[in-house]
């Protein structure tokens, strides 16, 4: 075997002729055969239709002692092969055996293909032989594969990888296999199984590969489906979180490209699901989907990570500002009603958003699952800052979080330790300045003894749950005090807060009433804040703690009026005695006349509604005035004492008779 260029300068011969020809590298095929001179141009439309047998007088170089030498002239993918057929030609009594071979190897299910061991370089291996399955699963002629090379199977689907990885096996003289994706003469991909193994000659020499292939489409395609099954969600159809990782992981590894992931969370869809049921809240899925979809480019990822979760990865993201500015697009997406039956209901949505991938110094080699934890935790953080909104990851967002997890273990240990301590502050009579009573205020000693504010844990307790146990010890050490108060004949009164958390899950009336038994205090003189998210969210369990501590005589105070929802209607309908007006309207009163116009009607409606008014955050001789003009008698602040402890000297100058 010979193989030449397009133009018939010999590149290669085989073993078996290397001997005698390895000087003619680089000659024509026209020197070697005369009789080819000037006709091989002539020669190649014909060859594309297929190989031509020739039988010209051997070359003085091949000396056979035969008249003529048959030759097969075909054409190779790089250029032109001559097959020289040798002295081992079947003779007339081995026919019958090749005859059974050739039915026998036509007649299994596997595919065979028979190529040359040589060349491993271009233009490859020549196919010499292939059965007739090879033939039925490829739609090829034999005569159409003879001279060409394995290469033709391949197609644009093919992995470079595998085929590479499969060469330098070869190249080994290995046995390699492969699964790789095989193309029709049609350009119909299928899977191809193949084993390859080489043949050797009778001296050792390896002179063939034969490779048996197996049509594995099938196969693949229920894998297929099954691997589509596991990384995407029933319902949506999108990728699921497997799903989303996986492309993100994709994406990260080619380090030049920028990327966001978007994390999506609708507000309130437990409602939509308690109220409306499964069916509801599943249509409202598709049709978000449907929604955010519209909104996305076709190199964006839209994923479902289960319940009303959805994230959005962003590919080739030229400028950060450009996620921002796709997330707003998103929740815009919302803003028309949803309509089920004739139902309309309007949703919003709250979300995050991580900046990742290759070019910025800062977020690289954040991996896949850490850059939807950041994603996450920014969409927790606008979830708790009121809802509705989008936000971008910062570091600080995460020592925040950490802030919060090890506030909440000075909790525990301050619950488990008793660090809690009350302060009190003065609640005065503004005319007289005499003092009637006092607002507990809880502080937190942390480890090295030093005081934290109330506003630094109660969030933290809020989110726990913590709260509850908090509030019973504030409970118990408040009666103590206003128990004792009693027993010396002090009037004084005394107010405690309560978290909408107590009231709504705790069994705040039934505590109260044990406290009551163990300390013999009178209800009468207590005193209990709540804030107005507990009356707005009608809760029932809320409502008979109030209604019972009512009944026990405890007095009901609305704290901070005005700086939630107040309406001045509806306040007549809750079941509370007394108001506090919070102290931003009291701060501004001196400068805004407006303020003080607000603050002269809310007295006036309150004392109506026959509700006391306390007045909070009183700093000023002229604020406590002002107040006094505007007819509200009762009120603490700065001006008259800061919440102190009982044994310090405010307290103790406070209690001195007269
Ligand atoms: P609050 O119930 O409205 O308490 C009044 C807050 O205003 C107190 O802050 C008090 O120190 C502050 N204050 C009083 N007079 C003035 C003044 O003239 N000027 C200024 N600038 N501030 C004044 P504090 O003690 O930091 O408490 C903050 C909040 O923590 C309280 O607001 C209350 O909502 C909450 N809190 C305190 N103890 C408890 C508790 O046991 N349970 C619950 N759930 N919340 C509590
Ligand atoms: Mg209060
Ligand atoms: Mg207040």
């Amino acid at each position: 075997m010979l193989l030449a260029s397009r133009d018939g300068l010999v590149e290669w011969v085989d073993r078996t002729l290397e001997p005698r020809l390895a000087g003619w590298r680089g000659a024509s095929l026209s020197d070697l055969w005369p009789d080819l001179h000037g006709q091989l141009e002539g020669l190649h439309p014909s060859l594309e239709h297929g190989p031509l047998d020739l039988h010209l007088p051997p070359p003085a170089a091949l000396t056979t002692g035969e008249e003529t030498l048959s030759l097969r002239l075909f054409l190779t993918d790089t250029g032109l092969g001559v097959a020289v057929r040798g002295q081992n030609a079947i003779s007339e009594g081995d026919r019958p055996l090749v005859e059974l071979l050739t039915t026998l190897l036509n007649t299994v299910e596997d595919a065979l293909l028979v190529t040359l061991a040589e060349p491993l370089d271009l233009p490859g291996p020549l196919i010499v032989y292939a059965n007739q399955t090879l033939l039925r699963q490829s739609g090829y002629r034999l005569d159409e594969l003879l001279g060409r090379t394995p290469r033709l199977f391949q197609g644009p689907q093919t992995d470079p990888e595998v085929t590479r990885r499969f060469g330098r096996e070869l190249r080994r003289w290995g046995r390699p296999s492969m699964e790789v994706l095989n193309y029709t003469r049609e350009g119909q991909p299928y899977w191809n199984e193949l084993k390859v193994a080489p043949l050797a000659d009778g001296a050792g020499w390896f002179t063939h590969w034969v490779s048996v292939q197996r049509d594995v489409s099938e196969r693949r395609a229920g894998e297929q489906s099954l691997a589509q099954q596991v990384l995407s969600d029933p319902l949506t159809g999108l990728p699921n979180r497997r799903g989303l990782i996986d492309r993100l992981e994709r994406a990260l590894s080619h380090e030049t490209q920028d990327l966001a992931l978007i994390f999506c969370d609708l507000d309130r869809f437990k409602e939509v699901n308690d109220r409306y049921g499964h069916a509801a809240g599943d249509a409202l899925l598709l049709e978000l989907t449907n929604r955010l979809q519209t909104v996305l480019r076709s190199q964006d990822t839209l994923a479902r990570l289960g319940g009303d979760e959805f994230v959005v990865l962003v590919e080739q993201l030229h400028a950060d500002e450009d996620a921002l500015t796709l997330a707003e697009r998103l929740r815009a997406s919302l803003a028309e009603p949803w309509h089920y039956g004739d139902e309309e209901l309007t949703l919003s949505m709250s979300m995050g958003v991580a900046l990742g991938g290759g070019r910025g110094g800062g977020r690289g080699g954040v991996n896949a699952e850490e850059l939807l934890r950041r994603a996450d935790l920014t969409m927790y953080q606008v979830k708790a800052a009121g809802r509705n909104g989008v936000a971008v990851y910062t570091v600080a967002m995460d020592q925040q979080v950490q802030q919060s997890v090890s506030m909440r273990q000075q909790l525990e240990q301050a619950l488990r330790h008793s660090r809690f301590l009350l302060h009190y502050q003065p609640m005065v009579n503004l005319e007289s300045g005499a003092v009637v009573g006092a607002e507990a205020l809880v502080r937190l000693q942390d480890g090295d003894g030093q005081l934290v504010q109330p506003d630094a844990f109660i969030p933290v307790a809020e989110r726990t749950g913590l709260i509850v146990p908090m509030e019973r010890w504030v409970l118990a050490e408040a009666l103590d005090v206003l128990a004792g108060w009693q027993r010396q004949g002090q009037p004084w009164h005394l107010a405690i807060n309560v978290s909408p958390q107590h009231l709504e899950r705790g069994h705040l009336a039934e505590e109260l009433l044990a406290e009551q038994a163990r300390t013999g205090v009178d209800l009468a003189g207590l005193t209990v804040e709540i804030t107005e998210t507990v009356l707005l969210q009608a809760h029932a369990r809320a409502h008979h703690n109030l209604t019972a501590l009512r009944a026990a005589g405890v007095s009901i105070a609305l704290d901070d009026f005005g700086t939630g929802y107040s309406s001045l209607a509806w306040l007549s309908q809750l079941p509370i005695d007394q108001v506090k007006i919070d102290q931003s309207y009291i701060r501004q009163m001196d400068q805004d006349p407006r303020c003080a116009t607000l603050v002269r009607g809310f007295v006036r409606v309150f004392q109506e509604l026959g509700l006391r008014v306390v007045a909070e955050g009183i700093e000023t001789v002229a604020q406590r005035q002002a107040l006094l003009d505007l007819g509200c008698v009762t009120g603490q602040g700065y001006l008259f004492g800061r919440p102190s402890p009982l044994h310090g000297p405010l307290w103790a100058s406070l209690a001195m008779p007269g």
